[in-house]
């Protein structure tokens, strides 16, 4: 630990918090994979801020009533003080670099922070295969390369588990008889990546990220160089941008049917969007819900024929079209929907059990979409493999195109990525650029070239 970290219990809390001029704590426990992703940067902050704010640990399970007092309820919490009253925000979960910096830069003031600022030195670091992107395609390809010994390091803007983590409970991904919460899923694929030597850059930004050099600068600071690259980014559901939406997105609203649609059971559902995966999702949906009404903003679907001839013959399945949605709001265990008539602007509210988003999935390519092929529907373009167009990167998990976006196609992925990935290193350490072992001479193969 830095020596400008002072560790203490309750009994020391005034004497080192409260009679500092500015002091920052963290409430960390143990076992606890996001006080493990802030420890290091709670660490370099020490370094840079510790003459000016005092930095102080807190290990809450022993020191709960403290921790209460102060409204501390999960691991990590991050508070700051000044003259002894809290000042700033809460902090806690995956919480970033640069959120911690803002912070001590208010406290320490403008030109002091710039000064401290100056004095940040940048640093390198060299590894095999580099993966942005923690949700279960790239854990798979990291987990792969790595425990083909492979020096692997996985940068995250967020924790581990990528949506798998943020899913209440999975069913279906294999080997699991009951449901399993998403954030155990993803705690077990953390895991067991970390056991293969993975190393972590958890709730870290990428400032600059170039595929071409398969390099990427991590908070500002960290240049990672890497033989391999792996873009497991996932995607982010379209939004539709009204009242209540981001609210009561997973309270009601639902954007995966495969997910959800079981819950539906008996209930009156409505599926807002017009393309193929709402005529499809529908259908799914309708084998547990009472009804679903399709509410679309046009009069003629972008979904293939056959899935609006489909869904028409179903009986549980209405249309509402013309017409988009203008707030949702819970009403008890329902929601009510406002829909709103685009041809006369007429309003109208319904009482649903339960909302389906199908607008669109963005892939979250802002970091790199200019320099790759992508596909029609803005996916990245990959071989079997998982090859994007640039030589030594890879695209896997919701980045690519695929019939079925599911944890299993996820991890599916992430294995024929990391697999090629490490034996490529292999066989590129032994034959540089030389063409791979099946079409390569017989006196290079003699050489030691690697079959890939
Ligand atoms: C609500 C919901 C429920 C679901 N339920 C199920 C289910 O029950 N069963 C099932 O099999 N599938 C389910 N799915 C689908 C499944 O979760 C996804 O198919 C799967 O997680 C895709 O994995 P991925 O690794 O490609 O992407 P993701 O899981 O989306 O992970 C992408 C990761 O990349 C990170 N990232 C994004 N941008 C950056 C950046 N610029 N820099 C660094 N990191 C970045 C994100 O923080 C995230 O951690 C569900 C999906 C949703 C949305």
């Amino acid at each position: 630990m830095h020596e400008n970290i002072h560790e203490i219990d309750a009994d020391r809390f005034e004497s080192v918090v409260l009679k500092a001029p500015l002091a920052v704590v963290d409430f960390y426990s143990d076992e606890c994979p996001p006080c493990e992703a802030l420890a290091p940067k709670f660490e370099a902050l020490a370094g840079l801020y510790g003459k000016d704010v005092a930095f102080v640990k807190i290990f809450r399970q022993k020191n709960r009533s403290l921790a209460e007092s102060l409204g501390v309820r999960g691991s990590p919490t991050v508070l700051f003080f000044k003259d002894g009253e809290r000042v700033g925000p809460m902090l806690s979960g995956g919480i970033r670099r640069s959120a911690l910096q803002a912070e001590l830069d208010a406290m320490v003031g403008a030109s002091r922070a710039q000064q401290i600022r100056s004095s940040e030195s940048k640093t390198e670091t060299v590894c095999d295969l580099l993966v942005v992107g923690a949700g279960p395609a790239g854990l798979t390809a990291a987990l792969y390369a790595a425990q083909a010994k492979k020096s692997v390091i996985v940068v995250d803007s967020a924790l581990a588990g990528g949506a798998m983590g943020a899913t209440h409970q999975i069913a279906n991904y294999p080997g699991f008889a009951k449901p399993v919460p998403g954030w155990q899923l993803a705690e077990n694929f953390r895991e067991q990546a970390a056991h293969a030597g993975v190393q972590w850059r958890l709730a870290s930004e990428i400032t600059r990220l170039d595929l071409g050099e398969r390099l990427a600068v991590v908070d500002r600071l960290e240049t990672i160089r890497a033989k391999k690259l792996v873009l497991a980014m996932g995607t982010t559901p379209r939004a539709i941008g009204v009242p209540g939406e981001k609210e009561l997105l997973g309270k009601g609203i639902s954007t995966c049917a495969t997910c959800d649609a079981k819950y539906m059971v008996g209930k009156d559902v409505i599926v807002v969007g017009g393309g193929d995966a709402a005529l499809e999702e529908s259908q799914l949906i309708a084998q547990f819900a009472d009804s679903v009404t399709i509410v679309h903003r046009r009069d003629e679907f972008r979904a293939k024929p056959q899935h609006v001839e489909a869904a028409k013959a179903n009986p549980k399945i209405s249309f509402v079209l013309d017409t988009k949605p203008t707030g949702f709001w819970k009403n008890g265990d329902m929601l009510d929907v406002e829909l709103e008539s685009v041809k006369t602007g007429e309003k109208t509210r319904r009482t649903v059990g339960g909302v389906f988003l199908f607008v669109g999935m963005l892939p979250n390519l802002d970091l790199a979409k200019d320099k790759l092929e992508l596909d029609e529907d803005g996916t990245v373009k990959v071989d079997e493999w998982r090859r994007t167009s640039i030589p030594h990167v890879y695209a896997v998990g919701d980045l690519v195109k695929k019939p079925v976006k599911q944890v299993t196609m996820a991890v599916a992925d992430g294995t024929v990525a990391g697999i090629d990935a490490a034996r490529t290193i292999d066989h590129e350490a032994v034959m540089g650029d030389e063409p791979p072992c099946e079409i390569c001479p017989p006196a290079l193969q003699e050489l030691g070239c690697v079959q890939i």
